[in-house]
């Protein structure tokens, strides 16, 4: 397969590919990261961008910086790998690299990036939930502007964000955890490296006595973006958890705000029986990981 043909431009500095992008972005032109997931598209003729502005060839996009207040600012280039493996990562955000084991192969991650896993959008992909949990925040820039918005406002729908055609995701903000928070992450798929079939991202911070003092759940694989587990977090809040208490709240979630479709690789009622075991796994594995 061979994409249509196109217009390519391979940027050395970010001010360089702002201008490249303000020309093309309105006309159908792309922006090019790790290309795991565009360039199949294209050779597939699903996607037919008229130009690709390449971000390869930009090194100021390529990092991860721990913040001053404990959290983690991230370069929209930086592969997946990198950041997989990195030790700011592993201390202060770990739920990062473990949704990122689950995220493809190996090979894919050394060139996938960080900032492209969220750009795209895939309602089945690990970082948009981990994204939510957490409210990352997103810094976008044009030519003209710049501009920070939280994971709430940037997913929108199935590989569809709030950018612009004329804006590029240039860093991504990991807010620090609390002191007394603990994160987990869980999902199914069929096989190793496959999409997930539900998956499921949660953050729990506890009170000095062991209540749950706050949180986020987020779905993955059962709508069109990542779905927040609010009637869950208002039976927890506040409460000391018991098996029971979290088994009725992510009840609550999956009856009331889930409504996952069936494929051919699951039923509803399945995604529903995984959406209710992993939410209580997650939370419980959360819960652990905050008292500690
Ligand atoms: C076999 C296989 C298995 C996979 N499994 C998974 C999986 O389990 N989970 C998962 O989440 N993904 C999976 N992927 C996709 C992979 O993670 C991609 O790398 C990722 O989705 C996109 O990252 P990329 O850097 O390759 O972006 P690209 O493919 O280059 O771009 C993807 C889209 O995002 C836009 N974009 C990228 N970066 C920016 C930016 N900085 N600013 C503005 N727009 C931007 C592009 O224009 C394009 O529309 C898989 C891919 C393969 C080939």
């Amino acid at each position: 397969m061979k994409p249509a043909s196109f217009e390519y431009y391979a940027p050395r500095s970010l001010s360089e590919a702002l201008e490249q992008i303000s020309q093309v972005g309105d006309d159908g032109g792309k922006i090019l990261a790790g290309g795991q997931s565009l360039v199949p598209a294209m050779n597939f003729r699903m996607a037919q961008p008229t130009a690709l502005v390449d971000l390869n060839g930009i090194s100021e996009l390529f990092y991860v910086h721990p913040t001053d207040t404990g959290g983690l600012m991230i370069g929209a280039m930086t592969r997946d790998r990198v950041v997989e493996l990195d030790e700011n990562v592993k201390l202060r955000a770990p739920i990062i690299p473990e949704c990122l084991h689950w995220l493809a192969h190996p090979t894919i991650r050394n060139r996938g990036t960080f900032g492209g896993a969220l750009a795209h959008s895939d309602p089945a992909g690990q970082l948009p939930v981990v994204a939510a949990a957490l409210q990352f925040n997103f810094k976008l820039q044009s030519k003209k502007s710049e501009r920070w918005v939280n994971a709430d406002e940037f997913f929108v729908s199935v590989y569809t964000t709030c950018l612009e055609a004329d804006e590029i995701l240039t860093a991504i903000e990991v807010p620090a955890l609390d002191k007394r928070a603990g994160t987990s992450f869980q999902q199914v798929s069929r096989q190793s490296g496959e999409s997930a079939l539900v998956g499921v991202a949660t953050l729990i911070e506890l009170d000095d006595i062991g209540k749950i003092k706050d949180g986020r759940i987020a779905y993955m694989g059962v709508a069109e973006k990542p779905v927040m587990a609010n009637a869950a977090m208002s039976l927890l809040k506040g409460n000391k958890p018991t098996n029971a208490l979290i088994a009725e709240a992510i009840h609550a979630t999956v009856t009331e705000e889930l409504d996952p479709g069936a494929d051919i690789h699951a039923s509803v009622e399945y995604r529903r029986h995984l959406a209710q075991a992993l939410g209580v796994k997650s939370v419980n594995e959360a819960i652990a990981r905050a008292a500690k």
